[in-house]
């Protein structure tokens, strides 16, 4: 097995669960060799994804102790539509993630995908055609070149360019020593945040899965990478059905639908003018983000 570089501080909905972070969720269980916590019903059926609208419809969950975590939530991401999800920490964010892998099934209520439950679909279907991009990315001992093409190993070489293209990481390959052979990972080239995003969205780009899943980085990056990342997302996201966790509000104002997740229910949903007219909790979460921002950006 490849020897994996993981970081100290390991983020992300499904690193916690998995000590492990890759860009697509079924070879980390390949790789990491971890079996999911839920079965596949019997002669489960492949998920058939056409337009990959997602609609997570009265989902309820806790995670075992009597705490109800998700309490009801329902709502929409059309096919190829960019969803932001929102909310104080603890709001239960990252949980609605971990259902939509299936990694727990909901305890009442359903998550369909083009229609289908997910229970009801194999979670290798499932998972294969959801692409990860998470807060931090695992890097192997191996060139930036061949990190990339771990989105898709049997991709050629002139699509791997074109992924780290679209990715805008090529200035950044160019700078390197050896270019795209340079050796990255625990034993070679460290990677700022923003740069292994950066690599994460270009193995992403080369799955081209119908649907995409962004976990937004808290650590906040500078803004130069910030807004680097920020444009690949709004690329990828004309194409696929996307849903990004996001921590700043700056960042998913050009969302098509924003869901406010409170205390595992959605207190609001609407476009980020809807919900600053709307005067309720996004709006005072964009008023105490705009002033934070104002009093403090060390990094701008
Ligand atoms: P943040 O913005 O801080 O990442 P979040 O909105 O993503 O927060 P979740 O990570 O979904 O919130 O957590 C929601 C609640 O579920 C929290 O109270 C958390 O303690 C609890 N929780 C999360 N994972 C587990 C787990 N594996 N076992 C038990 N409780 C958990």
């Amino acid at each position: 097995m490849m020897q994996v570089f993981m970081p100290l501080n390991f983020l992300g909905f499904v690193y916690r669960e998995m000590k492990g972070a890759m860009t697509n969720i079924e070879n980390m269980f390949a790789i990491l060799d971890i079996s999911p916590k839920v079965v596949d019903q019997e002669n489960a059926a492949a998920l058939q994804v056409r337009g990959g609208e997602i609609h997570f419809d009265n989902v309820h969950f806790g995670y075992g102790d009597s705490r109800e975590i998700i309490r009801g939530a329902s709502f929409t991401v059309p096919s190829r539509q960019k969803v932001a999800i929102v909310g104080s920490s603890g709001a239960g964010k990252s949980t609605l993630f971990k259902l939509l892998f299936r990694f727990y099934d909901a305890s009442e209520g359903e998550i369909r995908i083009d229609g289908q439950s997910i229970r009801t679909v194999s979670q290798d279907s499932l998972r294969s055609q959801i692409g990860v991009v998470p807060q931090d990315t695992v890097l192997f001992n191996t060139s930036i070149f061949e990190n990339v093409r771990y989105g898709r190993i049997d991709a050629t070489d002139e699509e791997v360019r074109e992924a780290i293209r679209l990715a805008y990481l090529s200035d950044f390959i160019a700078s390197l020593p050896k270019g795209e052979a340079t050796m990255v990972g625990e034993r070679g080239l460290k990677l700022s945040g923003g740069e292994k995003q950066r690599v994460s969205i270009a193995r992403a780009l080369l799955k081209q899965p119908p649907i995409m899943v962004f976990d937004e980085a808290t650590s906040s990056l500078d803004s130069h990478s910030e807004k680097i990342i920020l444009k690949a997302i709004q690329d990828i996201s004309h194409q696929q059905t996307t849903l990004v966790i996001a921590h700043r509000l700056s960042t998913i104002m050009d969302a098509d639908r924003i869901i406010v997740l409170d205390k595992g229910r959605v207190a609001e949903q609407g476009s980020h003018a809807e919900l600053l007219a709307l005067g309720g909790l996004y709006a005072h979460l964009w008023d105490v983000q705009q002033h934070e921002s104002g009093a403090t950006n060390p990094k701008d």
